[in-house]
């Protein structure tokens, strides 16, 4: 029944711990301080759309930024009158008892209870007349849980024609992780004692399902690939399911040889010229970037690969991107599409050694 699957889903965001996670990770919260705060041209006077308001934290800067009315949605209940009592609290909660041009200045802020594809039967919205869409709808690699389709459908109701949608690019990148981005080297000591074996049971585990996990900068052993690009602005619902190929080369920088464990996907949100004239902001959660709450996720392959930068002029009968006949690079498709399961995904991996 998905009504009940979705009063688990929202009932979870009704704990507080999610959303202080949220608005402690700083690189997360100041990229959409900043394309807010920073863009006067975009935000003065207009009429903003917050899709999944949480707190009411994008809307609190979206009123900051001079914002003239700012339509706050969020469909966990709990939620909803935490964020009214917030926006209150400093000030910027509308007055609806007033009249739209007797509102005063900064009493701009409405929350409304409700999913945001039903926000018509609650409130009498303009009809296509928001300025600028904003929400934070990302989840692990960028589309597990993600609630993109909800800001694709008030995107296409709501905003009007050459509205803002922040942010307006999203990016999935991926690179080639060795050893030291698996937990392998952690099981091979603890104390002493050689616990290998737990690490290879959770690399086998690895390799069946993406994980969600941290990877230091210093375990990438390949230069990143850019696996799909997203247009927010413009992409339909369908466009949510792709699948991708792309090639892993060896770091110039690698030792003769290295090994390729698997395979680590990030994602980059950009709010670009587009609409942010006067300051651009990204968001990014690559290795080589600031720690985020997305961490990475990564694809363990069943084998290593080896890989080497030196051309390798072989003629064993050794299979390539083994330790006698190391591969140059590695040849990789991704697909990831939308599961019947509720908001999750399905990620499937082909690699090959060339
Ligand atoms: N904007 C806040 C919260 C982001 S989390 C912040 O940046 O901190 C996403 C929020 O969107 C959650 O509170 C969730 O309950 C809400 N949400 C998810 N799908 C929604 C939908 N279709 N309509 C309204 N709210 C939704």
């Amino acid at each position: 029944e998905i009504k009940n699957v979705n009063d688990g889903y929202f009932g979870a965001y009704g704990s507080f711990g999610i959303h202080r996670e949220m608005l402690s990770d700083k690189v997360r919260t100041d990229a959409y301080r900043s394309a807010l705060i920073n863009n006067p041209s975009l935000l003065n006077q207009a009429t903003v759309l917050d899709v999944g308001c949480g707190t009411g934290i994008l809307s609190l800067f979206a009123a900051q930024a001079g914002a003239s009315r700012v339509i706050a949605v969020e469909a966990s209940a709990k939620m909803a009158t935490v964020a009214t009592q917030i926006a209150k609290d400093n000030g910027l909660l509308a007055d609806e008892s007033l009249k739209c041009e007797d509102k005063k200045g900064s009493k701009v802020i409405s929350v409304v209870h409700c999913m945001v594809e039903e926000l018509d039967k609650h409130i009498q919205v303009p009809p296509r007349g928001i300025d600028v869409l904003v929400s934070e709808w990302m989840g692990y690699c960028l589309l597990y849980e993600s609630m993109l389709s909800s800001v694709l459908y008030a995107r296409d109701h709501f905003l009007k024609p050459g509205g803002a949608i922040l942010p307006d690019t999203a990016t999935i990148f991926g690179a080639g992780f060795g050893r030291g981005g698996t937990s392998l080297p952690f099981w091979d000591n603890v104390y002493g004692f050689d616990m290998s074996c737990i690490g290879k049971e959770i690399a086998e585990d690895a390799a069946r399902v993406p994980m969600v996990d941290i990877v230091e900068p210093q375990d990438i052993v390949t230069e990143s690939a850019m696996l799909h690009y997203f247009d927010l602005a413009t992409m339909t619902q369908e466009e949510m399911d792709f699948t991708s190929s792309f090639e892993l080369k060896p770091r110039p920088d690698n030792a003769r040889l290295t090994w390729c464990y698997g395979i680590v996907l990030w994602f980059e949100t950009g709010f670009t010229a587009r609409y942010c004239k006067e300051a651009q902001a990204i968001l990014s959660t690559s290795p080589h970037c600031p720690k985020t709450h997305w961490s990475q996720t990564i694809f363990t392959f069943k084998e290593p690969i080896a890989l080497t930068t030196v051309e390798s002029i072989d003629d064993s009968s050794a299979p390539v991107g083994s330790r006698e006949c190391p591969a140059s690079t590695i040849r990789s498709r991704i697909s990831i599409v939308r599961s019947s399961a509720h908001r999750s995904i399905d990620a499937s991996i082909e690699t090959t050694a060339v």
